[in-house]
């Protein structure tokens, strides 16, 4: 899942970003309005992290004016404002969920699961698939049953591809949930990642199509 933190408190964000990180999460960091434009034109992002408080825009207003161009990800608002009336103007601005700061990390965590979980119209946190099971938000995956280890690339490269029930993903579009940008990318890091899931789930889980790129065999498992 890859995560796009608008936030301009330099110590909120770097908290955030090291928190996400350690749960797993690819997420990046922008401090302003119109970064966050930017980088949501840029690339792939599955649910966005907003705070109200911005230096060169309102936080809701920029949400109204990405809902109002058809940006339909999931968003989290940050608020220090506790009054009701911010809450409900936020939500009606198009406000997924709210979390009033302070909060806890691994409340945030559980909430942005829940976000992608509903957007992905799940009732329950778990992706099934044959006998292929994860669990998004502890990073247990299991096959029969059996618990596998899996690293962060390869957990995060699961999830992306089980996410897609069968569709074609390009190189690019994987690389970008695995990675944020702060991060190099070696050039056959992604080829490494497919051969260490296909070592460990079984070589049939992921089908190669030449010249486009990779997709979860649905006929698997
Ligand atoms: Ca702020």
């Amino acid at each position: 899942m890859r995560v796009l933190l608008i936030e301009d408190d330099e110590l909120i964000a770097h908290g955030i970003l090291a928190g996400l990180r350690a749960h797993n999460l690819t997420v990046d960091g922008v401090a302003t309005a119109a970064l966050a434009e930017a980088a949501l034109s840029t690339v792939h992002w599955d649910v966005v992290i907003l705070d109200l408080g911005l230096p060169d825009e309102d936080g809701m207003s920029l949400l109204q004016r990405l809902r109002a161009g058809g940006m339909a990800l999931p968003v989290l608002v940050l608020t220090a404002r506790d009054a009701v009336e911010a809450r409900v103007a936020g939500l009606r601005a198009g406000a997924d969920d709210y979390l009033l700061k302070p909060f806890d990390l691994s409340e945030l965590v559980a909430r942005l699961h829940a976000l992608l979980r509903r957007a992905a119209g799940r009732s329950v946190d778990l992706i099934e698939h044959g006998a292929l099971r994860l669990d998004p938000a502890s990073g247990e995956v299991s096959l029969n049953g059996k618990a596998v280890v899996l690293s962060r690339r390869e957990l995060a490269l699961l999830a992306v591809l089980l996410q897609a029930h069968g569709r074609i993903l390009s190189p690019d579009q994987l690389k970008d949930s695995l990675y944020s940008f702060s991060e190099e990318i070696e050039s056959n890091a992604l080829n490494v990642h497919i051969h260490h899931l296909r070592r460990k789930l079984g070589a049939d889980v992921i089908e190669t199509v030449r010249g486009v790129g990779y997709r979860f065999s649905m006929d698997s498992a």
